[in-house]
């Protein structure tokens, strides 16, 4: 039987970012260095694949800090933890290393910065997240306000509206974030915020690299996990520039063939957490339907890189 031909449009950059990649190899590390088990609090990156993998090399993955033993080293996600966490884990005399993403503790020091400077924060960010909550735990509680949405805004109750700045967390949509800033900026003309936002490179041009190819494809997978906002983003991203369906795929398992009947042109690409052999995966699962010609849509190059300690140490 001849395959139906689809053109396959494959978003670049897509998958694991600099801050993904250094947490993993954070693990590796601490894996070689003290043996198993190594416990991880939080899933060191929102990926069942990674995580798995890590889990067969003796990581065991833990929500809470009094999950661990106390005579067993212990790594914070790439999230990042509140500060409260790093304090308990040197009050128990534990074993810690921090695989927080750099471009996350940025945002923390920022924060820390406004408070220092008399300032209240707000976060744009979403409730529960991880991340916001190790953002938020920076500071004591009432110093940070969350807004999820541009209607919150209007809701916010602040200490002097003289005397703010805001922070975002680092996977949100560009475009719905700029909507909460103009927001925030038309009722406290005073905030004081970053440059842009605090959205990173890979959120940024993931996000740019679905809108180039979003006009032009009946259907774009989104490989990534649930619980990865970068990747729901993503998906939102599609939707919103002209894509009349996307689907967030863990693996080629997940595809929806009835929902692609039909289809001639479709889009992949992956969240900052989701590895390469995953989108392989799903490739394959294409190709094995479909006689599939393979398009690059080259947004932007990445060389991003951050250092991974050569050597984990204990802390003094
Ligand atoms: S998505 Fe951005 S902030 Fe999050 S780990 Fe990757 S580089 Fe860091």
């Amino acid at each position: 039987m001849t395959k139906p031909p689809l053109t396959l449009y494959l978003a670049a950059p897509r998958g694991f970012c600099a801050g993904v990649d250094r947490a993993i190899k954070i693990v590796e590390m601490a894996l070689k260095k003290w043996g198993a088990p190594v416990y991880v609090r939080h899933e060191i990156v929102h990926n069942k694949y990674v995580v798995d993998g890590l889990r067969e090399l003796g990581a065991v993955f833990v929500e809470e800090l009094d999950e661990c033993p106390p005579d067993r080293p212990v790594i914070f996600s790439a999230h990042g933890v509140p500060k409260a966490v790093p304090a308990e884990a040197a009050r128990r005399e534990m074993v810690f290393v921090d695989a927080t993403c750099p471009l996350v503790s940025k945002v923390h020091i920022e924060a820390e910065r406004h408070h220092e400077n008399g300032l209240q924060i707000v976060m744009i960010g979403h409730t529960g997240h991880p991340e916001t909550i190790g953002t938020m735990g920076q500071l004591p509680e009432g110093e940070v306000l969350l807004v999820e949405t541009e209607a919150d805004v209007a809701g916010l109750e602040v200490r002097d509206p003289e005397r703010l700045a805001f922070v975002t967390q680092t996977t949100l949509s560009v475009d719905d974030t700029a909507g909460i800033v103009r927001a925030l900026t038309a009722r406290f003309p005073k905030i004081v915020g970053p440059h842009k936002e605090d959205i990173c490179y890979a959120t940024t041009n993931r996000q740019e690299s679905v809108k180039a190819m979003a006009g032009r494809i009946d259907a774009m997978l989104v490989v990534g996990a649930p619980n990865s906002s970068n990747s729901r983003r993503l998906v939102e991203v599609a939707e919103r520039a002209g894509c009349s369906y996307a689907q967030l795929v863990q693996r080629a398992t997940d595809i929806d063939w009835r929902a692609l009947e039909g289809i001639r042109s479709i889009g992949i690409t992956a969240g900052a957490s989701a590895p390469e052999v995953l989108v392989n995966e799903v490739v394959d699962a294409l190709k094995a339907r479909y006689d599939v010609t393979v398009e690059m849509v080259e947004t932007a190059r990445e060389n991003v890189e951050f250092k991974v300690p050569r050597v984990l140490r204990e802390p003094a």
